[in-house]
């Protein structure tokens, strides 16, 4: 497949040809990675998760309650995309309201990983992730709460970029936990990655999180010299493809003349209680809206109470359900200071942790998952699926931004991917490291 930077020089006759021929792959494809194919011109075609409003598109996030809902406007990311000549093209598939680690939990089926069909994708962005990699797609926008962007590019060996929390609009987002939701890119390379977060970053009124900051164009520069941390009790607990990947890495850094500090991070252990916390708190409070009076699905009902409760019950699937329960206990009276609170307070601690790394580093190199993408069907314990989350979602407590790259494959020809973690607000230098990652490693 062409590159971003490739196909952003094409006319638009020769893009036409690129998306028939897109089009045509993309149906006969048995990933099961794009749940619709509409498009919006013949611009450069990105393909669309399922939870970003495009004018005119049904929008699901995956959930059987959506089903029927057409968006009435466009996402702010999407006019940026259009005022930049760019084009939608598509619907990616993903978890159900991007609650999942493997796009197995989505109403229209199972993604299917394209290096191992009986694998997963990796999730929530898991259509995505594999369309890309699957040569099915030039590039995609997905989201990241805990993880949805870099943990699926990880899986399928592709790069996942999760901006820092305010860079990109959130306006438009199907919203699941929106103090830790960022939309992001998922590309063949990193070039392509910073390209595609060029046109989508930048300031919105119409999202009073989105940081008013410059707005300067990435130039990359995988020249410059930087002193990246590793974490060494943090690799520990990964299995050996995934060490045997970072030790490969660290080699490449050095090579490559960058400066690696070793470091240790004390609260790790409560990084994934924390997230499945406050996620779920603000996934049940943002899902509350769905009652089948206003959007998409309703159920057969006598009266509003029973619509209310018919709807919800048949609408949203298993772990969605389950995260609005656990969501609506630690927000509820008696346990909201237990719970929510302390939560909150720990969040804190972890940001504080990862800010006095940076204090001595420009970057952090971490593993994205503890393995490479499991078998599906393998994760039948949510605790267990949570627990994969171990590597992603502190970056989104602490509202950092860090990019997913393939580093290394594994016996199977399965893709190891890693990530690098910036300081708030420098993806100049996340781009910059991760592109001389991607020059000095033989992937
Ligand atoms: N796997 C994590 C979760 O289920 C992260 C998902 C995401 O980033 N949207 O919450």
């Amino acid at each position: 497949m062409i590159t971003l930077k490739e196909a952003l020089s094409k006319s638009h006759d020769e893009l036409k040809e690129i998306l028939a021929d897109i089009e045509q792959k993309a149906k006969a494809s048995e990933l099961n990675a794009y749940v619709g194919f509409e498009s919006s011109g013949d611009g450069v075609p990105i393909l669309i998760k399922d939870n970003i409003q495009v004018n005119g598109w049904s929008v699901t996030s995956g959930s059987k309650i959506l089903q029927g809902y057409v968006a009435p406007y466009d996402a702010t990311v999407i006019t940026k995309l259009k005022e930049n000549g760019l084009s939608c093209f598509g619907r990616s598939n993903m978890d159900e309201f991007a609650m999942g680690s493997t796009t197995e939990s989505s109403f229209y089926g199972i993604t299917k990983n394209p290096y191992d069909t009986s694998r997963v994708p990796g999730g929530s962005s898991g259509g995505a992730a594999a369309a890309v990699a699957g040569g099915i797609a030039i590039a995609a926008l997905g989201s990241d709460t805990g993880g949805s962007i870099r943990q699926p590019a990880a899986y399928c060996g592709c790069v996942g970029m999760k901006p820092t929390y305010g860079r990109v609009s959130r306006y438009g987002l199907g919203a699941y936990a929106s103090s830790l939701d960022q939309i992001g890119p998922i590309t063949q390379n990193v070039e392509d990655a910073a390209i595609l977060y060029d046109i989508i970053k930048g300031h919105d009124e119409r999202d009073s999180t989105s940081a008013d900051m410059p707005n300067e164009k990435t130039i990359i520069d995988d020249n410059r010299k930087l002193t990246i941390a590793v974490i060494d009790n943090y690799i520990s607990e990964a299995d050996n493809d995934i060490k045997a990947g970072y030790a490969k890495a660290v080699k490449a850094l050095q090579d490559a003349g960058h400066t690696i500090i070793h470091k240790n991070m004390q609260n790790t252990k409560y990084d994934i209680a924390t997230y499945y916390i406050l996620a779920t708190a603000e996934a049940a409070t943002n899902l509350a809206r769905f009652d089948g009076i206003r959007y998409g699905f309703r159920a057969e009902s006598n009266n509003v109470s029973e619509l209310y409760y018919n709807t919800r019950s048949e609408g949203f699937g298993e772990e969605v359900k389950r995260r609005i329960l656990l969501g609506n206990f630690v927000l509820s009276s008696g346990y909201y200071d237990a719970y929510y609170l302390k939560a909150q307070k720990v969040r804190h601690l972890i940001r504080d942790e990862f800010n006095a790394i940076f204090d001595e580093a420009d970057l952090i190199l971490s593993p994205v998952a503890p393995s490479v993408a499991p078998l599906i069907g393998a994760n039948h314990d949510p605790l267990e699926m949570y627990k994969s989350d171990m590597y992603t979602i502190a970056i989104n407590l602490a509202g950092l931004p860090a990019l997913s790259l393939p580093v290394d494959k594994n016996s199977d020809g399965m893709p190891v991917g890693l990530q690098l973690i910036a300081k708030a607000f420098d993806e100049q230098a996340l781009f910059d490291g991760a592109s001389s990652l991607e020059k000095h490693i033989n992937y």
